[in-house]
């Protein structure tokens, strides 16, 4: 039977809490193990209780997502005031400041897999305060920094949220700056990964790995991109509750569906379809260090 891990699922989110046993439950029946993907303390807790819960089926990571890492006047990190709330994260908002001593501690858990998801992300300031654009994008680098700093420290992979503006590849030129070249180390992957071809080329050749999630299956943006990347670099993901695959569109996302994401894959790539799973299967437990 083929198998496939979801390499960056939000299954300890709100969204799954009226059902999340019956979710998990059809990812198994689906071949799906999941990585459940913290984005501050409560979910990277969160997180970590779950895959305690499901031990050969769940894993998690421990991070502090750049949309939480906002700033206020007096420019301290991770403050109240510009702070990103989403329902499907948190039913109520709890702001919370960056603290790198409690992802520490956190991070040592058996079952944590990756820090992260951390990095940089430049679509949200677009539909923010124009006014604080300089000093959101120097706190969302600091704090990427010393979660890059963990990850070296722990020897463990960095799960990377890196989101440019609309149409553009400038959180990735900005990711290069900070990580190129990756230290050889660091096993690095870059999340819902939606780059140009130029720009792909130059990630690929530093060294990371990247993650699709359902838009393959109805956009066709970033077929170029898929397919100059070699597959040995190519994990899969739901990023679950969000954005569903194809036919599931609008619906909330969870992991069994990221079968839907491997046959458009195996389609853009020319694979096999249970070839393509083998393939991304060893490539995710050679990243992650998963054993089973
Ligand atoms: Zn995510």
């Amino acid at each position: 039977m083929k198998s496939i891990i979801d390499v960056h699922s939000h299954v300890q989110f709100p969204a799954y809490d009226e059902d999340r046993e019956a979710v998990i439950e059809r990812a198994k029946m689906a071949g799906v193990k999941m990585i459940a993907v913290g984005t501050q303390t409560t979910t990277s807790e969160a997180a970590i209780k779950l895959a305690h819960q499901y031990p050969d089926d769940i894993w998690a990571t421990v991070g502090y997502h750049p949309n939480h890492a906002v700033v206020r006047s007096d420019r301290s990190v991770g403050a109240a005031d510009k702070w990103h709330h989403d329902l499907k994260e948190q039913k109520k908002a709890v702001p919370e400041k960056f603290d790198i001593e409690k992802l520490r501690s956190l991070a040592k858990d058996p079952k944590v897999a990756a820090i992260g998801e951390c990095g940089l992300d430049y679509y949200r300031l677009a539909i923010s305060d124009k006014r604080y654009e300089t000093s959101i994008k120097e706190a969302q680098k600091e704090v990427f920094l010393q979660q890059v700093e963990l990850a070296q420290e722990l020897n463990k992979p960095l799960m990377i949220h890196c989101r440019p503006s609309k149409g553009a590849d400038d959180a990735y030129h900005d990711l290069l700056e900070i990580l190129n070249p990756l230290p050889p180390t660091l096993n690095s992957i870059v999340h819902f990964y939606v780059g140009s071809l130029a720009v792909t080329k130059k990630l690929v050749a530093a060294g990371f790995y990247f993650t699709f999630g359902g838009v393959i299956t109805f956009a066709r943006d970033y077929d170029e991109s898929l397919r100059y990347i070699p597959l040995e670099r190519i994990l899969l993901e739901t990023d679950c509750p969000y954005v569903a695959p194809a036919p599931y569109r609008g619906k909330r996302n969870e992991p069994a569906f990221i079968v839907e994401t491997a046959k458009k894959m195996a389609e853009l790539k020319n694979q096999d379809f249970s070839q393509l799973c083998e393939q991304i299967y060893s490539n995710s437990k050679a990243v992650f260090g998963i054993k089973s």
